[in-house]
């Protein structure tokens, strides 16, 4: 690592004080935490100073100014790090963030989460330089794009071509007094009432999106995932078919995991009359559908795959599965979809050279 790191102890961390000279960071409902021994009122002022605005070096230099000795900055910051307490920010990542103190203080809620161990630094830069599209303002779409846009992602834009009916409305997304709105304008609505300072701008034409997540309920057959694929830009499911809901695939075109017309032949294989059906199911317009808990628990879920995809984390669960979320009990079942060697997409042949 050239640059030093921005070393940051979450506003919501507890720094509790046991005695005059013995100061606990953390360590409160199962979490890890360090007891600082001794702790007069420097050692307490040097915790909250770690507002990841300073360098580490800065940090160093103004404690020693401040009348502590080198030793014990460094034994404090290598503990608390030592206890996964800091979170090393970039000098990037700041600023990343939107100016003001209420920007600030949104994003400070986010960072943690977004940069979330030692060695991720850059991240919430990365997602705050993300766009994403999704593709119809449904009950899971909308209130996807608010959490998206929450979560610090730079640019979300929504587009539908609907207006907005009764059932569109839903917590977090279209409002009960959108009725008969272009659900677009609702969409763009509910992302400022989340986060007013994203852009909700369309992207001009030579730029692609990061992800492009298709909210309707049965995508495979639309040619807008066939021009996403050929066009090498990853997308994702996410939608709610009957009453249970759909997180995935998330397809990467391009590499070894299947694409949306994969699945669609494992179907076939299953079912020889499933293309006619699917045909049906794609061509009818289903409405709105799926209750508040199952639609916000998919946006949910499909949100913690498109924020993995955007900050570079492990790969994400969705790749090549979907996530299936259905009621009563809501609790996620993965069902895999290997890529089919039928398909041209060319992930079976990449998998098998991979294997080979
Ligand atoms: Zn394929």
């Amino acid at each position: 690592m050239t640059e030093s790191p921005h070393p940051l102890l979450p506003t919501a961390t507890p720094v509790l004080r046991l005695d005059d000279d013995l100061v606990q960071v953390g360590g409160v409902d199962g979490r890890a935490g360090l007891r600082l021994h001794p702790a007069g009122t420097e050692v307490t002022a040097l915790l909250r100073g770690l507002d990841g605005r300073r360098s580490e070096r800065t940090v160093r230099s103004e404690s020693v100014a401040a009348g502590l000795p080198l030793e014990v900055v460094d034994d404090l910051l290598a503990g608390l790090r030592g206890a996964g307490l800091l979170h090393d920010l970039a000098a990037a990542d700041l600023l990343a963030t939107d100016p003001g103190p209420a920007a600030a203080a949104r994003a400070g809620l986010e960072l943690p989460a977004a940069v979330p161990r030692a060695g991720t630094a850059g991240r919430w830069r990365s997602r705050r330089q993300s766009a994403v599209v999704v593709d119809g303002a449904t009950r899971v779409g909308t209130p996807l794009a608010a959490v998206l846009a929450a979560s610090g992602v730079g640019r979300v834009h929504v587009r539908d071509r609907g207006a907005t009916r009764a059932g569109d409305a839903v917590v977090g997304g279209a409002t009960a007094a959108d009725e008969g709105r272009p659900r677009a304008l609702a969409a763009a609505d509910a992302v400022r009432r989340a986060s007013p300072l994203t852009d909700l701008r369309p992207l001009p034409p030579e730029r692609a999106p990061d992800l492009v997540v298709l909210c309707h309920p049965w995508a495979a057959a639309d040619p807008l995932s066939v021009a996403l694929q050929r066009a090498g830009t990853p997308h994702l499911v996410a939608t709610v078919r009957e009453e249970t809901g759909v997180v995935g695939p998330l397809v990467l075109p391009g590499t070894t995991s299947s694409c949306l017309r994969c699945a669609e032949a494992r179907r076939r294989d299953d079912d020889p009359a499933w293309p006619r059906l699917a045909a049906q199911l794609a061509g009818a317009d289903p409405g709105p559908s799926g209750a508040t808990v199952t639609c916000l628990l998919t946006a949910l879920t499909a949100a913690v795959q498109v924020l993995a995809l955007l900050d570079g984390a492990d790969e994400p669960g969705a790749v090549g599965a979907t996530l299936e979320l259905r009621p009563p009990d809501l609790l996620p079942r993965v069902r895999r979809w290997p890529p089919h060697p039928d398909c041209d997409c060319g992930a079976a042949a990449r998998l098998a050279a991979a294997g080979a």
